[in-house]
């Protein structure tokens, strides 16, 4: 046989890994805080499978949607249904919500959060990944003008505790079943006059409304005279989309009218929005959603207006970069121990079991280790104290107790260590 030397692995194209030492607690804090504003709110939580039946985002997104035509990764098996990894969270809580028949139970609009990773076979860039993780609402079976400012109101506030401030909130109204198609005929008339390549004019063809949402500025350019859907809207829906801003602006949150905003899914109808940050360059947003009364319908259930968002979690942390915030993370590691020979580690194991049910965050040196590399460690942990104890402490009862930042170490009874540190405040 000869021998072939083995590769290492890396992580798969357009995805990277969270870890201790560059970004995983700042993950979680945001993830935490992003959701905050929601749970204060009566939104419950909800966790749906990574995959699903590939026909419930084809249905659900789009069937003309960059998502479902190029960005679906789907898992093909021998039997049964093909599956997709899912590509975003609205479909499937809508689905599990149709399922367990949530809607039923009395209490509209159902209100769920969900926390979680998506997948979309793009274009790695920063900002863009092919998995990324999002936190996401749904409010389901409500059509209420206070339903979609509640939502855009959690979102801002969310950024908001964040530290974020360098963002913008972009608003537009789709319009609904009745405005919508007449703006449609007048945009397809429009469109019909422009000089599209072949693909463009083929999404022109499917899903007009999407051309709007082309990032190219060759394409924007044309589109500068195109009608706006403003100008179309039926009065209910103008009422509709009037009480919102009413609404959002009485709550102090600022927008800006975009009415090129259609964003990249099918299901949307009236309000639409998108959270953009001015520090990220091309891959801006870093939230955004709207109201999709159709979409439960589309999948077989009842008529049940609803309205939701997702916010983009690596997006977030890349605007937090951007804007120099630092966020306020819980220490790792609060005390660290080091023992000087084999009866002091059982000793101070037996403490640090202790100190750790008594919910002081606490590590100890682990393997055989020289004291100064031991102190290297405790140094490197961010602990604020060490506990330092050989034989002739433990002869004494007690343990030293070094403050890591001044240097200053004091003896403490062995007896008293937990109390003392819990007076410390840790
Ligand atoms: P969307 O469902 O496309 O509106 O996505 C909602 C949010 O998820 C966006 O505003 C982004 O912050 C984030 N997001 C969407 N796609 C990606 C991606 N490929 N990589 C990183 N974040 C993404």
């Amino acid at each position: 046989m000869t021998e072939e030397k083995l590769s290492t692995f890396t992580a798969p194209k357009g995805t990277y890994d969270l870890l201790p030492t560059v970004n995983s607690a700042a993950y979680l804090a945001i993830r935490e805080r992003l959701s905050a504003p929601l749970r204060r709110a009566g939104y419950g939580y909800v966790e749906t499978p990574v995959f699903e039946d590939v026909k419930l985002f084809s249905r659900g997104v789009g069937e003309s949607t960059d998502i479902v035509t190029k960005e679906m990764f789907t898992l093909t098996k021998r039997s049964e249904e093909d599956l997709a990894l899912r590509p975003e969270g609205t479909a499937s809580v809508v689905r599990a919500a149709l399922e367990a028949n949530l809607h039923k139970l009395g209490n509209l609009p159902v209100k769920l959060w969900y926390s979680g990773n998506f997948y979309r076979y793009e274009k790695p860039q920063k900002g863009r990944y092919r998995q990324f993780s999002q936190v996401g609402a749904e409010a389901i079976g409500a059509e209420d003008p206070a339903l979609d400012a509640e939502l855009i109101i959690l979102a801002d506030d969310a950024f908001r505790a964040l530290g974020l401030r360098d963002y913008r909130l972009l608003l537009n109204s789709l319009g609904d079943q009745q405005c919508r198609p007449v703006y449609r005929t007048a945009l397809v008339g429009f469109l019909a006059g422009l000089d599209l390549d072949e693909e463009t004019r083929r999404r022109a063809e499917i899903n007009p409304l999407r051309v709007l949402d082309d990032k190219r500025e060759a394409v924007q350019a044309q589109l500068v005279d195109a009608p706006k859907l403003r100008d179309y809207l039926c009065e209910d829906c103008k009422a509709y989309d009037e009480k919102v801003r009413e609404l959002l602006t009485a709550a102090g949150v600022a927008f800006v009218d975009d009415p090129k905003l259609v964003r990249g899914l099918d299901y949307y109808t009236r309000t639409t929005f998108e959270f953009v940050h001015g520090g990220l360059g091309a891959q801006s947003a870093i939230g955004g959603g709207g109201r999709y009364d159709g979409l439960s319908e589309m999948l077989g259930g009842p008529a049940l207006p609803s309205v939701g968002w997702g916010l983009g979690v690596d997006r977030t942390f890349l605007a937090l970069e951007a804007e120099g915030v630092v966020l306020d993370l819980p220490a790792t590691t609060e005390v660290y121990a080091v023992a000087l020979g084999e009866e002091a580690k059982n000793v101070l194991f037996a403490k640090v079991v202790e100190l750790r049910r008594a919910g002081v965050a606490t590590d100890l040196a682990f393997g055989v280790k020289s004291i100064k590399n031991a102190m290297k460690s405790a140094n490197r942990s961010g602990a604020r104290y060490a506990l330092i104890a050989g034989d002739r402490d433990l002869a004494e009862g007690v343990v030293q107790l070094k403050d890591m930042e001044s240097g200053e170490q004091t003896p403490v009874a062995l007896e008293a260590l937990v109390t003392t540190l819990k007076e410390k405040q840790l």
